[in-house]
This record gives C-alpha cells, structure tokens and sequence, in this order.
C-alpha cells in the first residue's frame, strides 16, 4: 500500500453519470465509486478520472485547475490540462490535452479518432496520478477505453518506480468493443505489440485485449456474461484467451440508483406509487395513453422498451414477432436512438400499427421515466446483455421484463416458467422470432389474471437492486489485490 493509510483507488472511465453519459458504463461510473466511497470512506479513497468531454464543458460544472503536465508522444509531447470536481462525494478529475481532443464528443464513432482520443487518455491519466503526487494502489479501469492504462503499466513503465505497487481490475462491460483501431495511435505513443503467446495476433495492438492480457483481475460485469465470453459464440475471438486465464476472471452484477430509480418519490410522473399503492401506476399509464394519442384503457397491456436501437438488443425480434399476435389486445411504445436501420423500422412498425405503436426516437431520461411507470411488460430480447441495467429499472417500476435469457438478464430475472411463485419476469432461451412471440403470448395471458400479475409485480418491486452488493464485492478484491 501507498504511504498515506487510505488504499487508494483510482476509477477510470470514458463516461460517468450526470457529467456524461451515453449507456450503463455512465450510470456504472457515477454510482460504483459514489457507493463505495460511502462504505469504506474510512479506509479506501476512491477516485475518479474522465476526459473532459465538450458535453461537460457546456454543462459548465464548477471545476478547478490544477495544473499541466505533459505527456511524451513519438514525434513531441502533448500538455494535458488537468481539473477536479465533485461527483456525489467523490474526487473526480476531468483531463483535457491537444490528444485527447479539446471539445470532442464521447465517441465519435470513429476506430481511429476514438483509438487516438482514448488512447492518450490511457496514458495521460497515469501521468496526471504522478503529477500530483498520488500513488496508485489499484486501478481500475472500464471496458477499452482505459484498458491500455493498464497495459502501459506492464508496457511502458514496467520499470517505472511510482507505479511498482500499483495492481489492475479491468472491467468488461461490453467486450465486442475493444478498441481495434488504435494501433496508430499506440504506435505513436510508444507502446509495443503484446507479446503474450495465449493472445491471438490481431489483439497485439489492439486497446481491450492487451488490458486483459494484463490486469491482475478481469471482471464481467454480471456471473452470466462471465461464463458466455468464455464460449465462441460470445467470446469475440479472446474466448481462447480467458479460458486459459480463468482464475482471474468473474462476475459482479452492477447495481442502479434507488433514489433516482423510485416510483414513491420520481418527480417525473404525476401519480407517485408503491406496492400498496399500485393503482396509481394506472393513472400514469392513462396519462400517458393521453399523452402519446393511444387508446386509454388500463385493460390494454402496455409493452414498453427503452434501449439504444442497436442490433445488440435484438429489437428485429419484436419487428417480427409482434405482427403474428396483431389480433390480440397490446400497446407497444418505443423510446430510443441508434442504428439508422433500426431506427427506420421503429418508424416504419409504428406506421404500420398506428392504433398499437408509437416509436419515439430520441434520447429523453423525462420520458424515460414514464415508460418505465407507465409500463405493464418490457420488452428486452437481447442478442446478448452483459449486465443490463434496463431490466432492474423497470422491475423496480413493476414492469415486468419478458426477455432473453442471456448474461445479467438471467442473473437479475426470476423467471416465470422455473419458479412461478417467487417471479419476476418471463425468459426465453432461443435467439428467435418464435422464441420471444411463445414467452410473449404467454406474459400476455397471465396479465389477464390480476392476482398473478400483482404478484409478479410485488416481487419484481421488492428485489434488493441497490449497488450495495456490488460495491462490497468490488472492495474485497481491492482488498485482496492491495495485499498481494
Ligand atoms: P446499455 O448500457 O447497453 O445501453 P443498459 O440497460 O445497461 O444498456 O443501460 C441503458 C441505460 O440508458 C438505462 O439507464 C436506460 O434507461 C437508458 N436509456 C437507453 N436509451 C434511452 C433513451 N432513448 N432515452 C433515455 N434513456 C435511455
């Protein structure tokens, strides 16, 4: 450990809640450290660190200027500006240089500007950690965008004294997002091909593969994802890589917010609810139904989905199942952005069903709000779900989840057909149309019986989602990491 008392931790993120925030790795990076700087504010120090992003810069949050400090690139140096501010109790810094590209967005979208942005991000955060003089006992870094923090740290300064204590957590919240196409970027800021012989070639310059390879532990981010990227199915080439590499590598479901999350309290619907209080959640779904120019009816089961329309979350499922159940009683409404495909027949599905569908495509959290409420089913059939934090929420809401039955889906869900007692939701195991319309039809029936309905929604409203778990989970292997 570090000379001061306090292990310190250092949580490195491309995005955190409510500075910036595109999926669940923003909402995991403002509540993980939060929480477990709540916990164990005695002996751990926790701290995060986030490019200062353009969307942060407009939100003009109070920061302040620590200082500059460079980093050495091939053909210069690059000056890094680095500012702090507060996150929930947290010490969080915000870097900023020419290389990480001064009023960017999060991602463009783009291998090589992203590669490049993240990867003089990777670096500079472990520049900055010396330029303030704070030894790092544990980093833990999020996904491929901070992964090569850690590879530098058995790359470039293996033989640097300040970072000779300091142990690695990665954490794989989505692992078809590695980072190929930062090997310019590596290249140009010094960094050599991996030469770990259990890696496959095309990962030896490439961000999240080289982490992994690296870190002391790897952590899925729900037990279920642990074991599917161990298969080729879901192991996008590095399956190979971590069934050989299986003791440091498990699972740890992420959490939600339960103050922002709660339907006693939520400033965004009219009719505040509870268990006991569950025909209140009828009048949001009346006003609702108002709202968005459907039919008002309680009777009619309100299907809801609320996800970036990515092929991820397997929204092709519905486009297609659905049609076969037209002639039965449901409502669909969508609220999401993404893929211009899948945009385009979100449109063209609500087009076709006017009485039935509404596609609402943006990015709106007020809206997000009261679907979730509003809701009797939501729909989740994705391909694949490392954690999914969608699902939590809307149980939370008493909106019961029919989804498949892959990674944090099948560690968060009690389904139906296994334990019809103690459920709180419907799964399904087959990647289909046929699959999802089976499980659909029969989430519709049981709606018809109020008594199962009310408890599937009682159980799903009493799950401890709280990210106390989590973060306990988390301390004990910074614990265990700082004892090695
Ligand atoms: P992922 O991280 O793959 O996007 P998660 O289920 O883990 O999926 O997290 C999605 C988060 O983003 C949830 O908080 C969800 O409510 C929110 N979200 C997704 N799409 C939208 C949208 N169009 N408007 C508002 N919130 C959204």
């Amino acid at each position: 450990m570090s000379t001061a008392e306090k292990l310190h931790v250092l949580f490195a993120s491309s995005e955190a809640e409510p500075l910036a925030k595109v999926g669940g790795l923003g909402d995991v990076a403002g509540a993980l450290p939060a929480e477990i700087n709540r916990i164990a504010e005695d002996h751990v120090d926790i701290r995060l660190i986030i490019p200062f992003h353009a969307v942060i810069k407009e939100k003009n949050p109070p920061v302040g200027l620590i200082g500059s400090f460079p980093i050495k690139t091939k053909t210069g140096q690059s000056i890094c500006d680095l500012y702090v501010t507060d996150l929930d109790g947290v010490i969080t810094y915000l870097l900023d240089s020419d290389g990480i590209n001064h009023n960017s967005p999060i991602y463009y979208g783009d291998a090589t500007l992203d590669g490049r942005k993240y990867a003089h991000f990777s670096l500079a955060l472990l520049e900055a950690m010396r330029f303030i003089d704070w030894p790092i006992d544990v980093l833990h870094a999020n996904d491929w965008h901070t992964a090569l923090a850690v590879y530098a740290l058995k790359d470039l300064y293996k033989n640097d004294p300040f970072f000779s204590q300091t142990k690695t957590i990665l954490t794989i919240h989505n692992l078809p997002y590695n980072g190929y196409g930062a090997d310019a970027a590596m290249t140009d800021l010094g960094f050599s091909p991996c030469s770990d012989p259990d890696l496959p070639d095309w990962a030896r310059l490439t961000p999240l593969p080289v982490g992994l390879a690296t870190a002391d532990r790897i952590i899925a981010v729900s037990p279920g994802y642990a074991e599917e990227i161990l298969t080729p199915d879901y192991g996008c080439g590095l399956d190979g890589y971590l069934r050989l590499h299986l003791d440091k590598l498990s699972g740890i479901v992420n959490g939600i917010d339960l103050e922002k999350w709660n339907p006693e309290t939520d400033v965004y619907i009219g009719h505040p609810y509870s268990i006991d209080r569950l025909h209140n959640k009828q009048l949001n779904k009346l006003d609702f139904q108002r709202e968005i120019g459907l039919e008002m009816n309680p009777e009619i089961p309100m299907l809801t989905v609320v996800s970036r329309l990515d092929f991820q979350k397997g929204l092709g499922l519905i486009f297609d199942a659905l049609p076969d159940l037209a002639d039965q009683a449901w409502q669909l409404v969508i609220l999401g952005t993404g893929a211009k495909e899948l945009e385009q027949r979100a449109q063209e599905f609500a087009a076709a069903f006017p009485d039935k569908v509404v596609s609402i495509l943006k990015y709106d959290n007020a809206l997000s709000h009261k679907l979730y409420a509003s809701g009797d089913i939501f729909l989740m059939p994705s391909l694949y779900e490392p954690c999914g934090l969608s699902q939590m929420i809307a149980m939370r809401y008493g909106n019961i989840p029919v989804a498949r039955a892959t990674g944090g889906l099948k560690n968060t869900i009690i389904d139906f057909h296994a334990s019809p007692e103690r459920a709180t939701g419907f799964l399904f195991e087959e990647k289909t149309t046929e699959g999802l319309k089976t499980t659909l039809e029969m989430a519709l029936n049981v709606f018809k019986n109020k008594q199962i309905w009310y408890r599937l929604q009682r159980n799903a409203m009493s799950m401890d989602f709280s990210w106390k778990q989590s973060a306990l989970q988390y301390l004990q292997i910074y614990q265990e990491l700082s004892q090695i």
